[in-house]
């Protein structure tokens, strides 16, 4: 059963052949560090995991990727603005290092209460200050760069083909551009290594050929990834408003360089919105996923809910369907859990599952298999033995998870009604035993947001 892969650049679904099999080589563009993701780039986050899980699935051995941002990346993505690191230090108060480290943190922290496997190798832009340097120098040295008052620019003119991956309309673009591409040549050109700010300082900057300065936003990807996978690897993929800038310029400032497009296959992930437009930071409507812990979901009933729409589709969220995502994971949670030991697999429904995955990651299909599993008439440890099979791609835990009972006892219920008394008159060692005899009792209480809950335990 062959793996097919829908290839942004090809536009079109086709057989994915690692160039060096069984070895797969993929590269993830990472989260920009100035604040904290949220449950959409999480979306696009758990799209690749099930790519990469899919592929160990087939048997390739995947040498996963992952950068992290942490300069360079500007407000606006065509190069103006300030940069979004030095703007989120100013919003805190810390410094550009300090907040980098921090939402790297908080951002693994998310990966990992997703399922989400971490990557074999994690780089961040500017711990690869040189080899961005040597990058640019090479794509000069080919005569693709021009020099501005703010900067080194990718000259996109020179390259016949420029834009194919985003099927952008570059005589369109240059017709309708306005006075603000300031010097630059043309409105794709982009830049490539930025100069500090005359008589300005800056808390991430460095020495180079041209000038002090920071590299441009898209040269850390084509570095890193030439570095880390080589300069032609089998798969690239981000979320799908990489499509028409970013990747195209990475694809660009590669060809210009080792003459290749750098990936085989690029795959997109489509975007959550909320109220139907695009949920973003800096469209002011976003959720962190702590935000749907505070209010007691489970953070794989996020996963859970992504599983349900295909990667190639918009999803909407709302709270609704997220309750209904909450009810479908534990009754999963639920039969699992009561077929006890597992025993042999069924070969026709792990023929049918691989099927689903492979055509494009169909995972909506390859959830309706496994409720099918649940309702058949196998073996319960037959069940058991498939449905751990296919967690190995759906990555709901499914062998560790007891389901959460379904009512709290009232006895329990009045012992932490108690404690809330004692917390409001600062009784803090009564509210404390009366932590314990809940505790005694099975559960733990979870401060949120919302008020007190229990958990079984
Ligand atoms: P950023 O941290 O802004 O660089 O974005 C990290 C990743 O999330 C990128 O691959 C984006 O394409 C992706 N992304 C941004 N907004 C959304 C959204 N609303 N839904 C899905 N993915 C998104
Ligand atoms: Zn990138």
């Amino acid at each position: 059963m062959m793996l097919r892969l829908y290839d942004t650049y090809m536009r079109s679904v086709r057989e994915f052949e690692p160039l060096q099999p069984p070895a797969a080589g993929m590269y993830t563009c990472g989260p920009t560090v100035y604040d904290y993701a949220h449950i959409g780039n999480l979306r696009t986050y758990i799209f690749e995991d099930l790519l990469r899980r899919v592929l160990e699935f087939n048997g390739y051995n995947v040498k996963h990727v992952m950068n992290i941002t942490d300069v360079g990346h500007l407000v606006s993505d065509a190069d103006t603005g300030e940069d979004r690191m030095e703007k989120g230090s100013r919003r805190t108060g810390q410094s550009a290092w300090e907040i980098a480290e921090l939402y790297a943190q908080e951002f693994k922290n998310d990966l990992l209460r997703l399922n989400i496997q971490e990557p074999h190798i994690w780089c961040r832009a500017t711990d690869h200050i040189r080899e961005q340097i040597d990058f640019v120098k090479c794509i000069e040295a080919n005569g693709y760069t021009y020099r501005t008052s703010d900067g080194i620019y990718f000259d996109t003119s020179k390259l016949a083909d420029y834009g194919h991956l985003g099927c952008l309309d570059i005589e369109g673009l240059r017709a309708g551009a306005r006075v603000d591409v300031a010097e630059k040549r043309s409105p794709t050109d982009f830049a490539l290594w930025k100069f500090s700010p005359p008589g300005e300082k800056r808390q991430m900057e460095w020495d180079s050929p041209w000038g002090v300065g920071f590299p441009g936003w898209h040269i850390e990807c084509s570095a890193m990834a030439a570095k880390y996978l080589g300069p032609y690897f089998d798969i690239h993929c981000g979320g799908e408003d990489h499509i028409t800038v970013h990747h195209p310029n990475e694809i660009a400032q590669t060809q210009a360089c080792h003459g290749t497009r750098l990936a085989n296959f690029w795959m997109h992930g489509y975007f959550l919105q909320i109220d139907r437009g695009r949920m973003g930071k800096s469209e002011g409507n976003f959720l962190r996923l702590q935000t749907l812990i505070d209010k007691g979901y489970d953070p794989l009933v996020w996963r859970f809910f992504c599983l349900g729409a295909h990667y190639r589709t918009k999803l909407n969220f709302n709270w609704e369907a997220l309750d209904g995502a909450a009810t479908g994971l534990n009754r999963l949670r639920t039969v699992t859990y009561e077929w006890g030991a597992p025993g042999e697999l069924n070969q026709e429904y792990i023929d049918r599952f691989t099927e689903h995955i492979n055509d494009d990651l169909n995972i909506p299909r390859a959830l309706a298999l496994a409720w099918e599993l649940a309702k058949s008439e196998l073996p319960g440890s037959v069940k058991k033995a498939t449905m751990l099979a296919f967690d190995q791609v759906l990555g709901l835990d499914l062998a560790f998870r007891k389901p959460a009972t379904e009512a709290v006892p009232d006895t329990v219920m009045a012992l932490i009604e108690q404690r809330e008394q004692a917390r409001a008159n600062k009784a803090w060692q009564e509210a404390d035993a009366l932590r314990e005899q809940v505790r005694a009792a099975g559960y733990e209480i979870e401060d949120t947001s919302q008020g007190p809950r229990a958990r079984a335990c």
